[in-house]
C-alpha cells in the first residue's frame, strides 16, 4: 500500500537502531554525553561534522542564514565550494539565538539530511534547476517503504540526537514517577509534542533503540 509519505526514496534504509547510532556517533563527534540538551546556536556558528560521500570522501558542512520568505530553511550542496549548506532564515536564526526547540529540531532534521543523503544532495545539484525536485515531496503518494522515505529518516534522526534513547533511559532512572513529555521537553528543550512522539517511540520499540 502507498502511503502519505513527505520525503523521496531514501538510497539506503535505515532501521530506529542504525538511525540511533548514527546520532551517537554525532554526540561523541561533539563531545556531548547523551544527557545532555544540544546548544543548536553554538553548533550551527560552527559546524564541526563532516559528512561522508559514498567514496569515503569527506565534506564539511556549513551553516548560514539566507533571505527566505515561507521555509525555515533547507539544505544543499555547493558544487564550486564543495560543502554541504545549512541554510537557515532570519527567523530560524532568530529562534536559534533564543533557543527556540523549534530551532533545536530544525538544526538536528537538516543534519540527518547533510549525513544520511550526502550522495543524494551531491546528486541534487548536478542536475539542472528545473529538474531539481529536493528532498521534499509535499505529500504527493510515494510508493516507497516508511523506512526508505527521506524525511522520515531525516526525522527520526532528530529525535534520535535531541533525545537519545541512553539519554531517556538515564532520566528514566532518575524520576521514581517514570518519563513523561513535559520531563523530556524540559530537560532536552525540545517542543513537548517532539517529546511526546519520541516517548511515545521509546515505551514501544525499547528494545530496537539499543
Ligand atoms: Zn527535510
Amino acid at each position: 500500500m502507498p502511503r502519505r509519505l513527505s520525503g523521496i526514496r531514501a538510497d539506503r534504509g535505515y532501521s530506529y537502531r542504525g538511525l540511533e547510532r548514527c546520532a551517537a556517533d554525532v554526540r561523541e563527534q561533539l563531545r556531548l554525553p547523551p544527557t545532555v540538551a544540544i546548544n543548536a546556536m553554538m553548533l550551527f556558528d560552527r559546524l564541526d561534522i563532516t559528512a561522508q560521500d559514498g567514496t569515503g570522501q569527506d565534506i564539511p558542512i556549513h551553516g548560514y542564514v539566507i533571505e527566505l520568505e515561507d521555509l525555515e530553511g533547507f539544505t544543499k550542496y555547493d558544487r564550486d565550494r564543495q560543502i554541504i549548506e545549512i541554510l537557515a532564515s532570519a527567523q530560524t536564526y532568530e529562534w536559534l539565538e533564543q533557543d527556540h526547540p523549534r530551532s533545536r529540531y530544525f538544526l538536528a532534521h537538516e543534519l540527518g539530511h547533510c549525513l544520511l543523503h550526502t550522495d543524494q544532495l551531491v546528486r541534487l545539484a548536478q542536475m539542472p534547476m528545473a529538474q531539481r525536485a529536493g528532498l521534499h515531496r509535499n505529500g504527493q503518494m510515494a510508493a516507497h517503504e516508511v523506512y526508505r522515505d527521506t524525511e522520515w529518516q531525516a526525522n527520526a534522526f532528530a529525535s534520535a540526537l535531541l533525545m537519545p534513547a541512553r539519554g531517556l533511559l538515564a532520566l528514566e532512572k532518575r524520576h521514581r514517577g517514570g518519563l513523561c513529555p513535559i520531563k523530556i521537553a524540559a530537560h532536552f528543550r525540545v517542543s513537548v509534542v517532539a517529546a511526546s512522539y519520541r516517548l511515545d517511540l521509546y515505551n514501544k520499540r525499547k528494545q530496537q533503540l539499543f
